[in-house]
């Protein structure tokens, strides 16, 4: 499978060479050049396996022909095993055809473990071929960061920074990061905000001048393709438990960066019958006001209780863009280009009517989000998450049809926003699970630095092994 950018100019890759890769040459992201599709009588086959059969049977087209069957068998299960549930993604029922799929069951308690332990395993597995080191560098608000180091601590090829804002993150955030102790793993507390730390970065994969001769830097966010493939697989998952392909299935989201809901579209695409895909944000709502009312233009950030959803503009809608538009990457390129230089972008008549067909989409503040934790848990005693709360409410305000199941993507366990919880009167921190109960004993290690990349850059320089 070739992979192409959404801005039409880069060359092709391969499928390693495009998780190497990070952004395009031209700016833009990597998708495959087509998408494999599964018909209704190979998805009926697939009813009852379990999750690492079902995400080998839609990964592998991806690498084909790059990753024998046997050794993509062992990173799945290598990844999967590894987690909490036997299920992986277990389903639990919060009302009449409502339902949460637990995406925390992974060591770091949230959704991104699905693709950062497998994105981890896959490159150590690439670099040990090709007997290459490489220079991870990521910034993260909170979740990724823990995600991608618990994923990497145990590759000799990889050291990894991620800086995240100092003082900015959760406690239990910031611990599930700084207690990982092994010597490729660095945590860089930035003095400033997550846009400072994004925008550095950003500017350290335009210039690697600072990395010594022969190291890359590799990106852990989702603009890299894995990530948004590894994702694909639980929609299925979910939707074989309730009834597809004979019955379909609807998805709320909670969004940020789009590439969890970007997943949901592709599964569509590849032969899951979705009905509907909702498009839950925060006051963080440039895409609900992008869906609803055609305004895809920068506000302030605004720092909520859902601080993982918490961005201005979302990288992988540019993918999304790139179908919108019949895959035309001079267009995309033209739109990208406008919105860098005005901060705003309004879709063409035909892309905007695509994308409502595609999704609906709803907004909540934090004071409408904290009423969803509460009345779930007096109705059901579940406890949601703040981003998981906004799912669920932006599922129930905007559901189209009330016999098809609705599945609420819980993206995150409750115990790593204890502020939220507290706030929607749950009496107490919520109890980590048994594997971090000592969280708050561990020893931390960590480095504050200032909001300068020269500073930065000198830091990675001379810590890189
Ligand atoms: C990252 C994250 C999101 C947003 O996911 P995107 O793929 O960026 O849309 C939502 N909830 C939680 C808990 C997250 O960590």
């Amino acid at each position: 499978m070739k992979y192409i950018s959404t801005r039409g100019q880069a060359p092709a890759l391969s499928f390693e060479d495009a998780v190497l890769a990070g952004l395009a040459s031209d700016g833009g992201l990597y998708v495959p050049e087509t998408l494999p599709h599964f018909s209704a009588e190979e998805i009926a086959s697939w009813v009852g396996l379990p999750y690492q059969e079902l995400a080998f049977n839609i990964m592998s087209p991806f690498m084909a022909g790059e990753v024998p069957e046997d050794d993509l068998r062992e990173l799945i299960n290598n990844t999967y095993n590894a987690f909490r549930h036997d299920a992986i993604a277990p389903l639990v029922q919060t009302a009449h055809n409502e339902f949460i799929l637990e995406l925390f069951q992974g060591p770091t308690l949230a959704f991104k473990d699905f693709a950062l332990q497998f994105l981890g395993n896959l490159l150590d597995y690439v670099l040990k071929k090709r007997d290459q080191r490489v220079v991870i560098m990521g910034a993260t608000s909170g979740d990724t960061g823990s995600a991608a180091i618990e994923g990497c601590r145990h590759s000799d090829n990889v050291d990894i920074f991620i800086l995240h804002p100092h003082n900015r993150v959760s406690e239990v955030q910031r611990r599930q990061m700084t207690t990982v102790l092994e010597k490729n793993v660095f945590n860089i507390a930035i003095e400033g905000n997550f846009d400072d730390c994004q925008n550095m970065v950003k500017g350290s994969f335009g210039d690697q001048s600072f990395l010594p001769e022969g190291r890359q830097l590799v990106a852990v966010n989702s603009i890299n393709w894995t990530r948004i493939m590894a994702q694909i697989v639980y929609y299925f998952y979910a939707g074989l438990a309730l009834g597809a392909p004979h019955r379909p299935v609807a998805f709320s989201v909670p969004t940020g960066n789009f590439g969890d809901i970007f997943a949901g579209y592709l599964a569509k695409r590849m032969g899951l019958p979705i009905d509907q895909l909702v498009v839950a944000t925060n006051a963080n709502d440039i895409l609900h006001r992008c869906i609803s009312e055609n305004d895809h233009s920068l506000h302030d950030l605004v720092h909520s209780l859902s601080p993982s959803m918490d961005i201005m503009v979302s990288s992988n809608f540019e993918r999304m863009l790139f179908d919108l538009y019949d895959r035309d990457g001079t267009a995309i390129n033209e739109l990208m280009s406008d919105f860098k230089k005005t901060g705003k972008l309004a879709l063409s008549e035909s892309a905007l009517v695509k994308a409502r067909e595609l999704f609906t989409s709803y907004r909540l503040d934090d004071d409408a989000m904290i009423k969803v934790i509460t009345d779930v848990w007096e109705n059901t005693e579940y406890l949601l998450d703040p981003h998981t709360a906004i799912g669920v409410e932006a599922a129930r305000k905007t559901r189209r049809r009330q016999d098809i199941p609705m599945v609420c993507l819980a993206t995150a366990h409750p115990a790593k926003f204890p502020e939220a919880v507290r706030k929607a009167g749950y009496p107490q921190d919520p109890a980590l699970p048994h594997h971090m109960a000592d969280l708050f004993e561990r020893e931390e290690r960590y480095s504050v630095q200032p909001n300068d990349l020269g500073t930065v850059h000198q830091f990675i320089a001379d810590n890189i092994r």
